[in-house]
């Protein structure tokens, strides 16, 4: 298959970026971080002064807000109106209110549209490309050649966060304070009326919670490099 479509999602923490960006390296595949652009989305409102649990507010102001993601998997960008947030969207205050942003449906429609047409470019281009994020299997690319649902224990996805967040030279990281966070930002994907997170019935689940990365990466290659030989 000259450009598989490759659609992933999975709750926070889950180990999906890694898997994604690893994958999409070793097959030459483009990467496309979807939940890079609610942050970014967030970022722009928070930046604005937006109140983020005011969706009319939201709705209004992110109408005028241009996001460019960058989708090479060794260095995956992301920018709002040409500025590039890579750092700051993954700070605390953006991560609190990612959920809030990421309910209001025209922020999806919005999204979805530019992340279809990444995916329409890359297949254009005969590269291929992995997407991931909590509604690519079921709403974006519900006809992906591959439809994957990375999962693990809330434990040992809070510490792998944990540890994220000290490699990015983070304060006061602690493990639990780490999982309520995480499982409140959860709580709130899995409920929200618009494109919830929710596991595709034709999606494969891989539970990380006992597999190296490694292991995860060649579980997913392989499930890619098979549909060249189907
Ligand atoms: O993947 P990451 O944890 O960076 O995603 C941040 C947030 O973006 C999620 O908690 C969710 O609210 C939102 N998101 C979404 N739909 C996607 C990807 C992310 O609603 N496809």
């Amino acid at each position: 298959m000259p450009a598989p479509v490759i659609a992933v999602d999975g709750p926070a923490g889950s180990g999906k970026s890694s898997v994604c960006r690893a994958v999409a390296d070793r097959l030459g595949l483009r990467y496309l971080d979807t939940g890079a652009m609610y942050r970014a989305m967030t970022w722009a409102m928070l930046d604005e002064g937006v109140d983020v649990d005011d969706a009319q507010a939201v709705r209004a102001a992110a109408a005028g807000v241009r996001i460019v993601s960058g989708t090479d998997p060794l260095a995956p960008t992301i920018e709002v109106d040409a500025v590039d947030v890579s750092v700051p969207i993954r700070g605390d205050e953006v991560t609190a209110a990612v959920s809030a942003v990421s309910a209001v449906p025209e922020v999806r429609s919005a999204l979805v549209e530019l992340q279809r047409a990444e995916v329409e470019s890359a297949v254009r281009d005969g590269v291929g490309i992995v997407v991931e994020g909590r509604d690519i299997t079921t709403v974006v690319l519900p006809d992906a050649d591959v439809k994957v649902f990375i999962t693990a224990d809330p434990a040992v996805r809070a510490a792998r966060r944990a540890r994220q967040d000290v490699e990015l030279g983070k304060d006061d990281v602690d493990v639990s304070r780490t999982e309520t966070a995480l499982l409140v930002r959860d709580a709130k994907d899995s409920s929200r009326q618009a494109s919830p997170l929710t596991q595709a019935d034709d999606a494969v689940v891989i539970d990380t919670t006992n597999l190296t990365l490694e292991q995860v990466i060649e579980t997913m290659a392989s499930m890619i490099t098979r549909l060249e030989h189907a």
